[in-house]
Parts: C-alpha cells; structure tokens; sequence
C-alpha cells in the first residue's frame, strides 16, 4: 500500500499567508478522506500555533506550525524523539506528576516505556529533588513517584561515575513507602552530603 506521506515534503517556511492557507486546505483534504488523523499536540515547536497529522498508513506525525509574523510557519515531521527527550527533562525536574508522563507514552505502567536514549541523571538531580522535598515544593508522594521511575523504567540511566552514590541513595528512598519509614532532615542531609562527595550514603538505622 502506498503511503501518503510519500507525496509530502518538509517546509520550512510559507512565502505568504495564502501559501499557508491553501496548504492547510490541501491537509485537509487528506484529512477529509481519512488519509491523516489530527491528534493532540504533544509539545509545541516554538509556542506558535500548530497542528499535529498522522499518517493513516506509517504512522508518521507531522506538524503544521502556523506563521506567525516574522515566523513563516513550518510543515515537518515530528521527532518523538526530541519530544520524549523534553518530557524526561521536565519530569527530572519535577514539572509534572508521573500521570502525565504515563499519558504521554500511552502507557498505564511506565515500565513498559521505551526510549531509544535514557535520559540521563546524575547526583545534582537528586540534591535537587531532595532539596525541594525538603522545602516541602514536593510531598512525600511525588518524591516516590519520582523515585520509582528513575529507579524502575527504561526512560533513565545515570551517570557511569555517579551510579554508586546515585544508587544508595535511591535505594534508601525507594523504601519509604513501606512500614513506617520516614526521613528525617539529618537522613536528607546525609543523602545529599553522600551526593557532593559522590559516595554512598550510610543511614543508621534508629532501634
Ligand atoms: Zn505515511
């Protein structure tokens, strides 16, 4: 079966605004005939407005970024790649829930995710998101979302020299939801002494 995408071609820019209107009728009339499905934009190009097309038969995502004076506008593939690349960062960083990371791989358990490249996470990741469950930015659930998922998925990796430090810290957090495990200022702040030196963490257990 031949692919429609095969008659299009990237464009990086719309000489005038008829141009880009008479493309977007062009789409959609492909869009019309079933050929291309509009889906949700799952991270605007360049916070313009755009629409994003799947091809019926490869399912290839394209985008139309609509001009936006000096901008003229852009039809192109999208590289989930580069947009997964974003997401990762953002969820390292704490900018949203793992729901949402969940709904933007179309998975219910983010352990069936899967990423060409890992994002990467070193020790300051975790100080940071020690830090900020410390200042109370994030509750104790977050933190444990956080947690699993850079512990348990495919969607990260640390860094070769970190690992060690990187990992007995996890290793301490990832336990927090079970029993009465709690962590206290003095655990953080070991955690995160264990982090700048690149160590690994050693906690006392209190009997
Ligand atoms: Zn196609």
């Amino acid at each position: 079966m031949n692919c429609y995408c095969n008659a299009f071609e990237e464009i990086n820019e719309f000489r005038s605004p008829n141009e880009f209107k008479r493309f977007q009728d062009y789409i959609g009339d492909f869009v019309d005939d079933g050929k291309l499905v509009e889906i949700p934009v799952r991270e605007k190009y360049a916070g313009f407005p755009e629409q994003w097309y799947k091809c019926k038969v490869c399912a290839l995502t394209w985008r139309l970024v609509y001009p936006d004076f000096p901008y003229k506008g852009e039809w192109s593939v999208v590289r989930y790649e580069k947009v997964y690349e974003k997401l990762l960062l953002d969820f390292k960083n704490c900018q949203f829930p793992k729901e949402d990371l969940c709904n933007q791989f179309e998975v219910d358990d983010l352990t069936q995710a899967t990423i060409e490249t890992p994002a990467m996470i070193s020790t300051s990741d975790v100080i940071a998101v020690l830090t900020a469950y410390s200042k109370n930015e994030i509750m104790l659930e977050q933190l444990l979302d956080w947690v699993n998922v850079i512990w348990f998925t495919d969607l990260f990796d640390y860094d070769e020299d970190q690992s060690d430090s990187i990992a007995s810290v996890l290793s301490i957090l990832e336990e927090l939801d079970e029993d009465d495990n709690e962590l206290t200022k003095s655990d953080i702040d070991a955690c995160i002494e264990a982090l700048e030196n690149n160590q690994e963490v050693w906690i006392c257990e209190e009997i």
